[in-house]
């Protein structure tokens, strides 16, 4: 069984899970999970990390500079590379991922639910644009698409954290109560998702500084967690070298059984079995 999940929480830095996703780093104590501390790549911005994640090369390679950088991906994707190995693809994600890898810009009459395979890279697709979306109810846009067709790679994508820390900053209440809530929503999520044989990736896109802020270098807008659970890879804690933010598009080619872009990086830093 290949197929994998992945989850993309935006925004959630890599202290703040640590503090938090209590059910996560209890599977990872359990050695039932891996966990590691991702060095993130720059500019740690929103859009240029989802390309950078989903394709593996860096902003000045894809081009996705900043935000306002409104174009589908030129790249090799996880989304592409699925395709190219006839596998099939679902998100429940923000509508600037519908823009990197279905069509842009986005229209919200007609791309918000995307359930007929061949408009773009992702076969099947619920997208928001309101940063606010309610995470529980992303979730299950994610699972409606998951047992209704079943895509052999499925990305979950909910912005509370992020706007909580803009909002707020790292170091409020309300941040850390938006990473407590999301580990609520994993926890009760992540059991089901293994028994249906699913590999399950999760980490985020960037972190968040005490003033509200990402964009910049510093450890709290850089690192973030990496946790996962694949039979292919060692389980336990790893975090006390930091991986690339790089490894994240080759890993999932990697459990999905497809092969990764020839600029990729190797997988040297992930341990596997
Ligand atoms: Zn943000």
């Amino acid at each position: 069984m290949s197929k994998t999940i992945f989850v993309l929480l935006d925004a959630c830095g890599y202290e703040a899970a640590t503090e938090y996703l209590g059910y996560l780093e209890h599977m990872v104590d359990c050695e039932l999970a891996a966990k590691y501390k991702v060095r993130g790549e720059l500019p740690s911005m929103s859009r240029p990390m989802y390309e950078t994640v989903l394709t593996g090369v860096p902003s000045h390679v894809h081009g996705i500079t900043c935000n306002e950088v409104i174009r589908l991906s030129n790249q090799k994707s996880i989304f592409s590379i699925c395709k190219d190995a006839g596998l099939s693809t679902g998100a429940a994600a923000y509508s600037w991922i519908s823009e990197l890898y279905n069509r842009a810009p986005f229209n919200k009459y007609e791309d918000r639910i995307q359930l007929t395979p061949g408009k773009g890279l992702i076969d099947y697709g619920v997208f928001y644009w309101d940063d606010d979306y309610v995470d529980s109810h992303l979730f299950m846009d994610g699972e409606f698409i998951r047992k209704t067709y079943q895509p052999d790679f499925m990305m979950y994508h909910p912005m509370s954290i992020d706007v909580s820390g803009h909002a707020f900053g790292s170091d409020s209440r309300e941040y850390a109560g938006n990473v407590a809530s999301m580990g609520y929503l994993i926890a009760d999520l992540v059991p089901g998702w293994l028994e249906d044989g699913y590999q399950i990736v999760i980490s985020a896109d960037h972190g968040m500084d005490n003033k509200g802020l990402h964009c910049g270098i510093t450890d709290s807008q850089r690192n973030v967690p990496l946790y996962i659970f694949s039979p292919l890879v060692e389980n336990g804690h790893f975090e006390e070298t930091p991986v690339s933010q790089l490894n994240m598009a080759p890993l999932l080619c990697h459990l999905l059984g497809i092969p990764a872009s020839k600029d990729m990086i190797e997988l040297k830093e992930i341990h596997f079995k």
